[in-house]
């Protein structure tokens, strides 16, 4: 079981655009975690970072055992787009993430993968015959069929109609209370965030830092039409009208900041 501790001092780009300073967190083995923050702070640079396709930065990002630290986990990453092939049936996009190995021998046959995010019969169609929706369940499955311990969720279902945004949602909390890997979800939807995760994390404006760490003790799954997701939206806007934009009070932050060094 692999914690995630990243302590980034500065991430600063050729162009000496500083997109993150101080940016501490850790996070648990299996534990969803969701980064919220204005456009622009430093949310995709972040999630990079921790992929390891960008290197370049002050600081570290480790993965733990107990004392010992691990190579880099088992990722996968979902990005804002399905990022399918398109000369490729989906059946083949789907293989073309496993090793020889797990092709020839699949814990769980794909026709049957595809049922479970309602895709039966659509293993031979090529991802110009699929709807967005659809499209984005293949990319949700792919992401899912190697069993990652690490999963990077950037803005996945952003530009969806609402209803398809939901049953992406649903099927997205099926498949992580099954295997349970950790989660970073990038988010501009608060609502969103709090519908998905254990514990949310906002970030300020750039340069990007943590302005608070909130854990959501919400019974596990949740929609984004729920009561108790709608209360929590209403009372975090109600006591940091700014939290959206990347900003606490003044107080606020002397508080979280005392909280946070204590
Ligand atoms: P977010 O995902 O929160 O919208 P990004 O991580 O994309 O923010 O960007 C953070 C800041 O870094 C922005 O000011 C952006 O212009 C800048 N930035 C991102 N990528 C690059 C790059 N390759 N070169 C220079 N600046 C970049």
């Amino acid at each position: 079981m692999t914690v995630l501790s990243v302590a980034i001092r500065k991430k600063i780009y050729a162009n000496d655009c500083c997109a993150i300073e101080n940016l501490t967190f850790t996070a648990q083995p299996g534990e969803f975690v969701a980064i919220v923050g204005p456009s622009g702070a430093g949310k995709t640079t972040l999630l990079n970072l921790i992929a390891g396709l960008d290197t370049e930065m002050e600081g570290s990002i480790s993965f733990h055992t107990g004392q010992e630290r691990r190579a880099h986990p088992r990722t996968s990453f979902m990005f804002q787009e399905p990022r399918l092939l398109p000369w490729l049936t989906v059946q083949q996009n789907l293989e073309l993430v496993l090793t020889p190995q797990q092709r020839a021998h699949p814990t769980t046959p794909v026709p049957d993968l595809l049922a479970q995010v309602g895709l039966t019969g659509c293993a031979a169609l090529f991802p110009g015959q699929l709807s967005g929706g659809m499209q984005r369940r293949v990319a949700l499955l792919r992401a899912f069929i190697i069993e990652p311990t690490l999963l990077l969720m950037d803005e996945p279902f952003q530009s969806l109609d609402a209803p398809t945004a939901d049953q992406l949602r649903v099927l997205l909390q099926g498949l992580w209370q099954r295997t349970h890997p950790t989660v970073l979800f990038v988010t501009h939807s608060l609502r969103e965030a709090i519908s998905l995760a254990d514990r949310i994390l906002f970030l300020s404006g750039q340069p990007s830092r943590v302005i608070l760490d909130l854990a959501v003790d919400l019974a596990h799954p949740r929609s984004i039409e729920d009561l108790s997701v709608q209360k929590l939206h209403e009372s975090l806007m109600g006591q940091h009208p700014q939290l959206l934009a990347g900003q606490l009070t003044p107080s606020q932050e002397r508080s979280t900041h005392a909280r946070s060094t204590a």
